[in-house]
Formats: structure tokens, C-alpha cells, sequence
């Protein structure tokens, strides 16, 4: 199989779905079972070795699971593709004849283990797909991927599953829509497929993100999917029923004008800039939180709100990066004015609660 060429001959988007984990025989068989009659359903997925943040939880099921992917392949009569994080991953999934190997975020950083699993299929002809490093860093998923090219593998795929912040207070991952973007104006030939299940983390935002990417102009979409998604053993939260899957998949908005006229860049450059207001407004939430933190204390230690000695220390160091900013000084002064004043506003209510 050639994943690029399949992805290039497909309707937009090329849709792989599938569980988080393989969690068991039955499991597997009846996700595909539901999904079997998608018909833009192209590709399935499914972990079986999972990566995850805290020892303790579930990590998969490994190569016991491996035969339920291939049965669940003679099923829908799809190709499955699985995560491979190292070299004795490779050989199992290659022995089970995965259809394709996807790289996770938590291995795209790190260019030893991408080296060893590039220079293990050396000669393999196998659809690869690099999801991205889990921090915000093209030149690691473009030597990731060069990795792979320069060992003659030329099937690769990049997956968008968005850059972990410390508590982002609403995607797990922020989408960064300008680092793919980036990506695809430096390596136009490689497809681009978006994740927006571990983007958001919630399976309520999964549609707005997965439009957007239609709206980018991504190939494709990877939307864990699962049938009974609140008990899954991983990724609980944002795994979404076929069902919703389904509605998910009919209700996206196709902007079908693959010839970029200037409304349809206008469009583009739209979304992103309104990613941005969000990421804006959601940050002036973050910091009016804290700033009313600062009001309890301030209302417990009998401490009076406005402090000028640090305000003016705030103004004057802020002002010193505008330059750095490239906005004007009257501009910024007028921003922090008003995200001071808010503050204060916040914090005068919490003054005077009774
Ligand atoms: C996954 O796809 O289930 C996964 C672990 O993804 P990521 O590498 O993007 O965290
Ligand atoms: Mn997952």
C-alpha cells in the first residue's frame, strides 16, 4: 500500500479511526464492526503499547493484541496502522504485517529512538506516520522525518496532535495551527493529517477542531473513536462513539475550492487569527484567576489593592520589550490599562464580599 498516494486519491479527509488502546478481542471486533459501513473511513488505529504519563496505568495489551487488529483488518477489509516507539515494536508489528507505523509525539522527540526505528526498516516498504514532538518544535518533526527519508523510506505521513503546555485551560494540547502549517510550506509533499482528539482532550471539542483543520486544508483527520468511550482504559475523555463519529464526519463544512483565490487565503489566515483570540482571551482568563488569588490574600493579610510601587515596576519592564513585541508603546500601555483595570475590578468584589 502507498499511504500518500491513497491519501492524494481520496476525497478530503482521508479519516483513520479506531480506539486509544486495543483492550481486548471483543473490543476491537466491535469498533470495527460499527465502523465498517463509513465509507470515508479509510484506515483503522489502535495502540497496543501505550505511552503513558504515570506508571500505574493502563499500558496496553502489546503483542496479544496484535492478532485482533489483523482479524479486525479481514473484517472491514481496511488497513490498520499502530504505534511503534521502539525497535522490538517494529519487528512485532511487522510480523503481524501492520499496514502502516505511526511514531508518537513522546518518541518524535527523541532523535536517537527515531534513528534506531528508521535504521531498523531499512529496506521495509511501510507506510510511516510522524506525529508531532510533543513541544512546539518544527526543525524535530522535519529531522524526524528526514530521518526516514534519508534511509529510503518515502511513504511518510505527518499527524498534528497539538503541543503540551502546563495546564492549558482548554486544549490538552494547544493546536499551534501555524507549526503545521509551517511544516507544509517547507515539505509540501508530505500529507497532513490532524488529531483533534488529543488536541482537545474532550470528546464535546473534537468537531470545532476537526473543522478547523478541514478549514486549513489538512488531508486527513485521526479520531479515536471507541464503543463505549466513558469506560475506555485510555483517553477516556476524548474517544468519541462511531455514532458521533459518523455525525461528526457529516456535519464538517468541505470548502471543495482547492484553487487558493484570495478569499479562500482570507479564510485561512480568519481561522488562525481567530485560534489566536482564543489563546488571548483564554490566557486574560489564567490571569485574572490568579490576580483574584492575589485578591484573597490580599483581603486576608488587610493589604490595599493597588500597590503603585509595583504596578509602575510592571509598566516600566513591560514597556522595555515593545520593541520586541513590534507594537507601538502607547499600544501596550493601553492593553496592560485595561487588563489592570479588570483586575481591579475582580478584586474590589473580592475586598468586599461580606
Ligand atoms: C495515541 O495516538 O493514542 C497517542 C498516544 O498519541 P500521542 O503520541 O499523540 O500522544
Ligand atoms: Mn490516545
Amino acid at each position: 500500500m502507498n499511504l500518500q498516494s491513497l491519501i492524494k486519491n481520496t476525497e478530503r479527509p482521508f479519516v483513520i479511526a479506531g480506539p486509544c488502546s486495543a483492550e481486548s478481542e471483543a473490543q476491537v471486533l466491535a469498533i470495527s464492526e460499527s465502523l465498517s459501513d463509513f465509507s470515508a473511513l479509510k484506515m483503522t488505529r489502535a495502540g497496543v503499547w501505550k505511552p503513558r504519563t504515570r506508571p500505574g496505568s493502563f499500558e496496553g495489551k502489546g503483542e496479544e493484541a496484535l492478532p485482533w487488529l489483523a482479524k479486525s483488518r479481514a473484517q472491514t477489509q481496511l488497513p490498520f496502522c499502530v504505534e511503534v516507539a521502539n525497535v522490538e515494536q517494529v519487528e512485532i508489528a511487522l510480523k503481524y504485517q501492520a499496514d502502516a507505523l505511526w511514531i508518537g509525539a513522546r518518541t518524535t522527540v527523541n532523535p536517537f529512538l527515531v534513528q534506531e526505528i528508521a535504521s531498523s526498516l531499512e529496506g521495509v516498504k511501510i507506510p510511516i506516520l510522524i506525529k508531532n514532538p510533543i513541544n512546539p518544535d518544527l526543525e524535530l518533526w522535519i529531522g524526524a522525518i528526514e530521518r526516514f527519508q534519508k534511509i529510503g523510506l518515502d511513504d511518510l505521513t505527518a499527524i498534528h496532535r497539538g503541543f503540551s503546555v502546563y495546564k492549558h485551560p482548554i486544549y490538552r494540547n494547544v493546536p499551534m495551527w501555524e507549526i503545521p502549517l509551517a511544516l507544509r510550506e517547507r515539505m509540501p509533499e508530505i500529507p497532513l493529517i490532524c488529531d483533534p482528539s488529543h488536541i482537545t482532550g474532550k470528546r464535546d471539542l473534537v468537531f470545532d477542531v476537526a473543522q478547523t483543520a478541514m478549514d486549513l486544508n489538512f488531508d486527513g483527520l485521526m479520531i479515536e473513536t471507541h464503543n463505549d468511550p466513558d469506560n475506555a482504559l485510555s483517553d477516556a475523555a476524548q474517544q468519541i462513539k462511531p455514532s458521533d463519529l459518523k455525525n461528526l464526519l457529516s456535519s464538517l463544512v468541505m470548502r471543495t475550492n482547492t484553487n487558493l483565490n484570495a478569499k479562500e487565503a482570507l479564510n485561512q489566515i480568519r481561522v488562525e487569527i481567530n485560534a489566536l483570540d482564543d489563546l488571548i482571551f483564554e490566557h486574560l482568563k489564567q490571569r485574572l484567576l490568579l490576580s483574584e488569588k492575589v485578591g484573597e490574600i490580599k483581603k486576608e493579610h488587610h493589604i490595599t489593592i493597588f500597590q503603585q510601587e509595583h504596578w509602575t515596576k510592571l509598566i516600566a519592564e513591560r514597556l522595555k520589550m515593545t520593541s520586541d513585541y513590534g507594537l507601538s508603546q502607547d499600544f501596550v500601555r493601553k492593553v496592560l490599562d485595561a487588563i489592570h483595570q479588570e483586575s481591579i475590578q475582580h478584586q474590589l468584589r473580592i475586598m468586599n464580599r461580606k
